[in-house]
């Protein structure tokens, strides 16, 4: 957390520059100013991780960097059988869980973004899509593979459940959900990509320059692989990253 904070609004503080090559020094004014107001200095610090996102992933260490998968769920890792929540039904697509393992070996993240209107629609609830997720976890531990996170949408804007019944900036195309990880995760958007199985999908990723490929149903791995470029000097814990303190 330190590493990561000493980069953020330094000019501000009072630090003084070249943080690439040169530890940083604060100021005499600056140190006065966090000895007597080190709570103050946090909550600071925190306001301004999201606006600071650009500067500091940008020039923070390179080896904190690292690019991302975004999945879509339903036609992509799962059949899509329309409404999918409950884990019996469930049917990966051939060739998923390899690519989920695929993708970690390859040091990216590996997110799922998924629009899941049913919970607007009233045919299950946000527990049921949490509770299928966990699933998708335990089954995909079971090869090696894991998910760094799963972002879904629950709304729909004629979803029958009022508090549901909204026009949000998460439901894809709107490319809420991929912005959201982007603040949470040090990601390489350049490197990053986004696979998915609709226009949708394709339209969310480019709102938020991330590149995409439209999966044409056949193995998900096979599609995959050549799309990876190997990164080992990224191969670092995934929990040592995270700069959303938690
Ligand atoms: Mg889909
Ligand atoms: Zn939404």
């Amino acid at each position: 957390m330190a590493l990561v904070l000493t980069h953020l609004g330094r000019e501000r503080r009072g630090l003084t520059q070249d943080a690439k090559t040169k530890p940083i020094h604060a100021t005499k004014a600056a140190r006065a100013q966090m000895k007597s107001h080190p709570a103050a200095r946090h909550v600071e610090m925190k306001r301004r991780l999201s606006e600071d996102r650009e500067y500091h992933f940008q020039r923070g260490p390179l080896s904190l960097m690292r690019p991302a998968v975004f999945f879509d769920r339903d036609g992509v890792l799962n059949e899509d059988d329309g409404y999918a929540f409950d884990p019996d039904k469930i049917r990966w697509v051939e060739g998923a869980q390899q690519a989920v393992k695929a993708v970690n070996d390859a040091g990216y993240f590996v997110f799922v973004v998924t629009n899941q209107s049913g919970v607007a629609r009233g045919f299950y609830e946000e527990r049921h899509v949490r509770k299928l997720h966990e699933w998708m976890s335990r089954e995909l531990a079971i090869v090696g593979a894991h998910i760094d996170a799963f972002e879904f949408c629950p709304h729909h804007p004629d979803g029958l459940i009022e508090r549901y019944r909204v026009l949000c900036n998460c439901r894809k195309p709107q490319p809420g959900m991929i912005r959201a990880l982007l603040e949470r995760y040090p990601v390489d958007i350049d490197s990053s990509f986004l696979i998915g199985d609709k226009q949708s999908d394709v339209a969310a990723a480019q709102a938020a320059g991330i590149a995409a490929h439209l999966f044409d149903g056949s193995n998900l791995h096979a599609f995959i692989a050549p799309l990876l470029k190997d990164r080992p000097l990224h191969r670092v814990q995934p929990h040592s990253v995270r700069v959303d303190g938690g």
